[in-house]
């Protein structure tokens, strides 16, 4: 496939607002500033594909964006922010379960972390709920830039055997926007999950 196609189609609330459920989703998630809109950004070619400057607390929106026919990416919404109330954080919640359980075309999801604050309990929750509604996973650590080569292979060993110790089976790479390391690696991925 060829990310730099990539085009935004919708924001959405919740699922209700989303086009009709066929082929293939794959979402991306992570907290606020773990480096998500950079990564699609990356991933796309296009320097403002997914907004990088967003404000917390505002309307909690699934972004889509189609790759194309019938291959789309969705931007879910950061989490993690202090600042939101607890109504909305509940609320969002929801739709993001309701999303992730309900919606038949999703078929993976990319968990980003920042390398240097990996797992946090967000994380962490993120992670079994995908694995419970059945998705492949893939986690990112990102900004590897931000490391020397030494830490990075020990904070990406101590992730990998977290994960093991959760008893999830899933791949943990490292990835950088600055650096465009891992971004050939992920495009492998989604093509193997779009089944292209
Ligand atoms: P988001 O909130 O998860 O969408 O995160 P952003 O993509 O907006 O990135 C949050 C901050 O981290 C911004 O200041 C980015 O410039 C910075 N950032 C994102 N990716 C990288 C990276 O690969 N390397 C470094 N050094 N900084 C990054």
């Amino acid at each position: 496939l060829n990310y730099h196609m990539t085009k935004f189609v919708l924001s959405a609330p919740d699922i209700r607002h989303l086009p009709p459920d066929t082929g293939v989703e794959i979402a991306f998630a992570g907290r606020s500033n773990a480096g998500k809109s950079s990564a699609l950004n990356t991933l796309t070619g296009q320097k403002s594909l997914a907004r990088t400057s967003k404000t917390p607390g505002r309307t909690q929106l699934i972004n889509l964006f189609e790759v194309a026919d019938n291959c789309r990416l969705v931007d879910l919404p950061g989490y993690g922010y202090a600042e939101v109330p607890e109504e909305v954080k509940r609320k969002w919640q929801k739709s993001l379960s309701e999303y992730l359980q309900k919606r038949d075309s999703l078929k993976g999801i990319v968990i980003l972390m920042d390398i240097r604050h990996p797992l946090k309990e967000l994380d962490q929750n993120m992670i079994k709920w995908a694995v419970d509604a059945e998705l492949s996973v893939l986690v990112l650590l990102t900004k590897s830039d931000k490391l020397a080569s030494g830490a990075l292979k020990q904070q990406l060993s101590k992730v990998r055997d977290s994960l093991k110790s959760m008893n999830a089976d899933i791949q943990v790479e490292v990835f950088s926007s600055t650096k465009k390391v891992g971004v050939e690696l992920v495009k492998n991925k989604l093509n193997h999950w779009f089944n292209v």
